[in-house]
C-alpha cells in the first residue's frame, strides 16, 4: 500500500539534497560541516555548551545568569526575548527589550547570544542583536520562518520539532539551506511519548544524535532542560548526549544569587551554575580522554 506524503531515510537524498551526505560525498561518512558563531565552532572536536536563562526576565537577573554561566565556562548565552507560551495569559517575554538585554550581556560576557524568533515579521528586528537565530520546536515546520532566517545569512539553531520524524526535521533544514544558508545547527529538545509528563517533561531521544549524523553533515546538539523539564535529570542527561556523540548541549540555568528565586518560565527545569560547571568538567575531562586515546592509536 502506498500512503500519500509517506517518507523514510531513503527518500532524503530527493527531499534534502543540499544537506544529504549522500549527494554532497566530499564530507564523507563522519564529517562535519563546521558552524562558526563568532568565536565559537560547532562540529568541532569539543562540545559547545550555551546556557543561559529560558527567558530575559529582568535586565538584572540576565546580567546575573550571564556572568554565572561565563564564569562556570560557557561558550555561548542563550535566552529567549519572545517566549512560545501554552497560554496565551502566560508572559510572553520582554520583546524588543529583551533584545537589548540579552546583547548588552553578550557584549558585557564576550559570549555570542543565541535567542529565538518566532515571527517572520521579526527576523530582522532578532538578527539585529542576537548572534544566532533560533527557531523553536512549534515553528520548525513553520516555512515561511525558515525561508526568511535562511535569508537572513544568520546562523541557525534548528530544534526539533517535538513530534517530529528525522525527515521531517531535515525537511525543515533544508528550506533553511535552500536560500543558500548552511550554517544550521539541529537541535533535539525531546519528543512527544506515551509516558511524557509522569517522570519527565518529553523523552529525551538519544537515538536520532547518531542518525542524524548518519545523514546529514550538519553538527547535532542536544537540549536537556526542555527534554526532561527535571533540574536533577539534566546533568545525566547531559553527560548522555555527549555519550550519544551530541556536538553541543543548550542548558537552561537560574541563578541562586538572586532574591527573586524562581524563573517565572521553565523553573523546575533551570540548573544552577554549580551544576553546569560540573557538566563543563564532564567534557573537559571526557576530551583529555578522547585526545589520550587517539594519541594512543
Ligand atoms: C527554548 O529553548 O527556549 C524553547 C522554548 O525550547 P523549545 O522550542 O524546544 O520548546
Ligand atoms: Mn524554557
Amino acid at each position: 500500500m502506498h500512503i500519500a506524503g509517506k517518507v523514510d531515510v531513503n527518500d532524503l537524498p530527493r527531499l534534502c539534497p543540499l544537506l544529504s551526505r549522500k549527494t554532497n560525498p566530499r564530507y564523507g561518512d563522519r564529517q562535519t560541516r563546521g558552524v562558526q558563531v563568532g568565536r565559537v565552532s560547532f562540529g568541532g572536536e569539543r562540545p559547545v555548551v550555551i546556557a543561559g536563562p529560558c527567558a530575559v526576565e529582568t535586565r538584572e537577573q540576565t546580567l546575573e545568569v550571564a556572568r554565572a554561566v561565563k564564569g562556570s565556562g560557557a561558550d555561548m548565552l542563550r535566552g529567549g526575548a519572545f517566549k512560545p507560551r501554552t497560554s496565551p495569559h502566560d508572559f510572553q517575554g520582554l520583546g524588543l527589550e529583551g533584545l537589548k538585554i540579552l546583547h548588552e550581556a553578550s557584549r558585557e560576557t564576550g559570549l555570542p547570544v543565541v535567542t529565538e524568533v518566532m515571527d517572520v515579521r521579526l527576523v530582522e528586528q532578532v538578527a539585529e542583536y542576537a548572534d544566532m537565530l533560533q527557531v523553536g520546536s512549534r515553528n520548525m515546520q513553520n516555512y515561511p520562518l525558515l525561508v526568511e532566517v535562511g535569508r537572513s545569512g544568520k546562523p541557525v539553531l534548528l530544534k526539533r520539532g517535538m513530534a517530529a520524524s528525522l525527515c521531517e526535521w531535515l525537511g525543515a533544514a533544508e528550506y533553511i539551506a535552500n536560500e543558500g544558508n548552511l550554517e544550521i545547527v539541529l537541535c533535539e529538545r525531546g519528543i512527544k511519548a506515551y509516558p511524557n509528563g509522569e517522570y519527565a517533561r518529553y523523552s529525551l531521544d538519544l537515538n536520532v544524535i547518531p542518525a542524524a549524523q548518519a545523514e546529514t553533515f550538519l553538527p547535532v546538539i542536544v537540549d536537556p532542560s526542555h527534554a526532561t523539564g527535571v533540574s536533577d535529570m539534566v546533568e545525566g542527561a547531559s553527560r548522555a548526549a555527549v555519550e550519544f556523540g551530541a556536538q553541543g548541549l543548550l542548558i537552561e540555568v537560574a541563578s541562586d544569587r538572586l532574591d527573586a528565586a524562581r524563573p517565572r518560565c521553565d523553573a523546575a527545569q533551570a540548573i544552577s551554575p554549580r551544576t553546569l560547571r560540573r557538566i563543563i568538567h564532564f567534557i573537559d575531562t571526557r576530551q583529555e580522554y578522547v585526545a589520550e586515546r587517539v594519541h594512543a592509536a
